[in-house]
């Protein structure tokens, strides 16, 4: 009885519908015959088998590429069949890791339905016994009204931590310095085509943060099948995602996708009352007692901030990502403690697209049809260690660091992600179709304070200071006006500058031909050519004249720490503050910050009494 879940499941390209089809093929029918060990796969009713997950695996090491399924198996559904095939159900036990009982249905709704059924999370559907009050318990606001709670920043941290503390009954304002989708839409138009930067409104500032003019990948390293990142991907969906973001094994949305949805995010909120500020940045807390009372805010278009205004809340929650520098000064005039980050630096590699599909995809790379074919526009992702001073030999033992790709935008395009003119670094975009000539991908290295002490740079920010050095070298470089250097990888790896002209780049506002052995230090231009040179065995082919590095990728993950509570994530310097997301440096990537904003909602709402009491 009850549900069964089947994994594994291998179809060939040639048997399968492609990528697009999530329901169960004939193809797929076979493979599940064959791995219950039922002889007619024909007498098999589909309805009951659902897929729940779907991937693509070109791997070299496989004979042939194919469509991996997951599958789950509603046994009642299967007592429809002649009762003589019956036994084999009885024979349904767990084989090698290909059938697995699964006991009982996991959580799978949105957000927003998991807080209006709030027993489900006492029940540990959406486990909050992590989060408890503050050391001091509930803070308390006067009764009269319901607690107000500052969210800063509408990226997916703050979106989410407005969603949970408006479903549970706060009043919330949501404070953003961009400008909604829809204005933020023209001034990267403006931005792409006349090269004028709105130092407001751009790719990292605006409704939807840094995530909104991305790739939208929505892979995550924190556990695809937690109930939290379900919930977060359930909500997506509930906003207008496409269903299929919750079976593909590689999900991702696309800029075009990733705007209605924001907008649809934005009216839900609205509809609960929540109060949405753009144009507005927060330019300090209000302080008392060491305790968070409100903010100070300015139009982020009055660059004097001499038309300010004083708000007041019980709470604030900072969610500004990890381009809001301004913000890291601005928590130092208040004596808050932050802690310096690893993070990475490198450049951004552009290839055809064409060559990356015939590297992975082999005779298999003419199905793809620019994301209209039957497989998958091909992607990769590649890591490797060399020593710390950049040698390709890692001794046994020895201190490493690691090179990787980061980021990697099949079918898309290089983007500028400055939010100051004199700085240059970049970053990559693309549509849902992913349909453009171009794969581009950071390949960074990992740095740490060992390295920012190297140039100079120490105290809390020292990161900061590192990523803006290579920005300004890179803007210098280039020769102004958001040009990029660029060098081909074949002239990078033999430090010249051969090519004359060089292959033609996705980035829309120039490339001038540069040497970028000029822009790190030896040991990580170093590492970043061993490492180049490791991937084309992995990859053969990715060492070609058509490949372009562009410079440079320093914004890979935070550069800073906020520290907070592991329980109520309230600062540990400042009460009434709550750090969260990416520029707090507890989330990487769109899905985990939107997790981090979710259980900040969760922990705030706890601070505030505004959990059911049985929790
Ligand atoms: P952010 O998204 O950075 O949001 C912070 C928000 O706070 C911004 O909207 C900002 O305007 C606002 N803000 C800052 N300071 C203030 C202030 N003083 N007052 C008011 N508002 C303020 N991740 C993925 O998982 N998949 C991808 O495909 C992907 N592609 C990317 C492509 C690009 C071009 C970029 C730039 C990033 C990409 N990322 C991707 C990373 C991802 O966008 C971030 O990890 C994620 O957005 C972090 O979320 P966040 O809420 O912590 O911060």
């Amino acid at each position: 009885e009850g549900l069964w879940r089947l994994s594994k499941l291998g179809v060939s390209v040639h048997s399968d519908p492609g990528k697009d089809f999530l329901g169960v093929s004939d193809g797929l029918l076979q493979e599940i015959a064959k791995a219950l060990e039922f002889p007619v796969a024909s007498m098999l009713p589909p309805e009951a088998f659902s897929v729940v997950r779907k991937s693509f695996d070109a791997r070299k090491v496989l004979k042939e590429p194919k469509f991996v399924y997951t599958v789950d198996v509603d046994v009642s559904k299967l007592l429809s069949l002649e009762p003589r095939t019956w036994d084999f159900i009885s024979r349904l036990e767990p084989k090698v890791g290909l059938v697995e009982h699964m006991p009982h249905v996991r959580a799978s709704g949105d957000l927003i339905s998991i807080i209006h059924d709030s027993k489900k999370i006492s029940n540990g559907a959406l486990s909050t016994k992590n989060i408890s009050p503050g050391s001091k318990g509930s803070y308390k606001y006067p009764t009269s009204r319901k607690p107000k709670v500052a969210v800063v920043g509408s990226g997916p941290s703050g979106l989410f931590a407005s969603l949970a503390l408006a479903e549970l009954g706060a009043d919330v304002t949501l404070i953003e310095r961009g400008q909604a989708v829809e204005q933020r839409g023209r001034d990267i138009g403006a931005l792409v085509v006349r090269c004028i930067l709105e130092l407001e409104s751009n790719f990292c500032f605006g409704e939807g943060g840094a995530g909104t003019w991305s790739d939208g990948k929505l892979v995550t390293r924190i556990g695809r099948n937690s109930d939290s990142v379900l919930a977060v991907m359930n909500t997506l969906v509930h906003f207008g995602a496409p269903r299929n973001i919750l079976v593909n094994g590689k999900p991702h949305l696309g800029t075009d996708k990733l705007i209605p949805l924001l907008r649809n995010f934005r009216l839900h909120l609205q509809r609960l009352g929540v109060t949405i500020k753009f144009g507005t940045r927060v330019d300090d807390l209000l302080v008392e007692d060491a305790r968070v009372v409100g903010v100070k805010v300015s139009d982020s278009k009055d660059k004097s901030q001499q038309d300010f205004q004083k708000l007041e809340y019980d709470a604030v929650i900072l969610a500004v990502g990890h381009s809001a520098r301004d913000i890291y000064q601005m928590l130092l005039s208040h004596n808050m403690n932050l802690v310096p980050k690893d993070f990475a630096v490198g450049l951004r590699i552009e290839h055809p697209q064409e060559l990356i599909n015939s590297i992975q995809y082999s005779g298999l790379a003419s199905e793809v049809h620019n994301g209209r074919g039957k497989v998958p526009v091909a992607d990769y992702k590649v890591v490797k260690y060399v020593s710390e001073d950049g040698d390709a030999l890692v001794n046994l033992g020895a201190r490493s660091r690691s090179c990787y790709s980061f980021c990697m935008c099949p079918g898309g395009q290089v983007v500028l992600t400055s939010t100051n003119p004199s700085e240059l670094c970049i970053n990559g975009m693309s549509f849902s179709r992913r349909s453009s000539r171009w794969a581009n991908a950071a390949l960074v290295v990992n740095v740490s304070t060992k390295d920012f002490d190297a140039l100079n740079f120490h105290g809390p920010l020292a990161g900061v200071e590192f990523q803006r050095e290579f920005e300004r070298r890179a803007a210098t470089m280039g020769g102004g006006n958001f040009v990029v250097p660029v060098q081909t990888v074949t002239d990078f790896l033999e430090n010249k500058l051969s090519a004359a002209s060089v292959p033609p780049s996705s980035y829309r506002l120039g490339v001038k031909v540069a040497n970028l052995h000029e822009l790190f230090p030896a040991h990580i231009t170093d590492a970043l050519k061993h490492s180049i040179s490791m991937f084309d065995k992995e990859l053969p082919g990715f060492i070609s004249e058509a490949a372009l590095l562009h410079g440079v990728e320093t914004r890979t993950s935070s550069p800073v720490q906020i520290p907070r509570d592991n329980d109520t994530y309230e600062s540990t310097s400042l009460k009434g503050l709550y750090p969260v997301g990416e520029g707090a440096g507890y989330a990487g990537g769109i899905v985990s910050a939107a997790v981090d904003g979710m259980y900040s909602g969760f922990a705030v709402a706890k601070n505030l009494d505004l959990f059911p009491h049985d929790i």
